[in-house]
């Protein structure tokens, strides 16, 4: 269970977080949507440490995160792992060792055993058949199916994706999009960040709607979409709908 409270962020002076809350339970799905510069990135990046919370506090299980504390961001990170709009693979290495790499190096774990979980987490991607390749040999929704499974073998307990199949071209999008719906129905916790309204609407079991920092509306899918209370909602909803 990861709780947000009340947090806010700034970038130099500039406050961009005006006090944020919502929650993920285990094995749900919850995508931030909104306009751009509303905060949804910056949200991802405090949550792994990134951009630091000026205020309020992030729990994971009940416990508070200190993020003052490189070991406990450390944790952080190993609880939620987050992909990002650009996927940058490690280019001098095949598609398996970039998913191995961190786990065997990092991690120190038995390589045989993560290479068999990797093969598992490509053929959940549906990159298993592509395992040997180097990136530069693989599409653009290959590779950010990759940087997705890298993401996993981490063993994360949420995983944050903010705008994954923004800077792909679109017919490469849907097999992205299929690969974080196997996720979601093998019950991956995800907290998403997505302008894909109509995945938004399918995948979500709660959509959080931000506007300038702060959280305007949350709810299920179909009360946010079909009737929005909030005049910012409607207005944003009627342009990307
Ligand atoms: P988009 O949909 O365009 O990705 P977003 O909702 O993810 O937008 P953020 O990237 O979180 O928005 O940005 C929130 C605010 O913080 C914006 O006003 C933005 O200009 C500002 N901002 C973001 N990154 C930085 C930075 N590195 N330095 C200064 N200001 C920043
Ligand atoms: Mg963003």
């Amino acid at each position: 269970h990861l709780a947000v409270n009340d947090i806010h962020a700034k970038y130099g002076k500039l406050e961009v977080l005006h006090g944020i809350d919502f929650d993920v339970d285990r094995g749900e799905v919850v995508s931030l949507v909104g306009p751009s510069g509303s905060g949804k990135s910056t949200v991802l990046r405090a949550l792994v440490g990134l951009t630091p919370v000026t205020s309020g506090s992030i729990e994971v299980d009940g416990t508070r995160i200190d993020y003052s504390a490189p070991r406990a961001v450390r944790a952080a990170r190993d609880r939620m792992a987050i992909v990002f709009q650009q996927y940058n693979l490690f280019q001098n290495m095949n598609v398996l060792r970039n998913v191995t790499l961190a786990p065997t190096k990092v991690k120190g774990r038995n390589r045989k055993e993560v290479e068999a979980e990797g093969m598992e987490l490509l053929k959940l991607v549906g990159m298993d058949h592509k395992a040997k390749a180097f990136p530069d040999e693989l599409s653009g929704g290959q590779q950010q199916r990759v940087a997705i499974a890298r993401a996993l073998a981490l063993r994360p307990e949420i995983l944050l994706l903010d705008e994954v199949t923004s800077a792909l071209d679109p017919e490469l999008v849907n097999e992205v999009l299929d690969a974080i719906r196997r996720l979601a129905s093998e019950g991956m916790t995800m907290l998403i960040v997505s302008h894909e309204m109509s995945f938004v609407r399918e995948v979500s079991s709660k959509v959080v709607f931000m506007d300038n920092g702060q959280v305007v509306e949350a709810g299920d899918p179909s009360a946010i979409f079909d009737g929005p209370k909030s005049d910012r909602a409607r207005d944003f909803f009627g342009k990307v709908l």
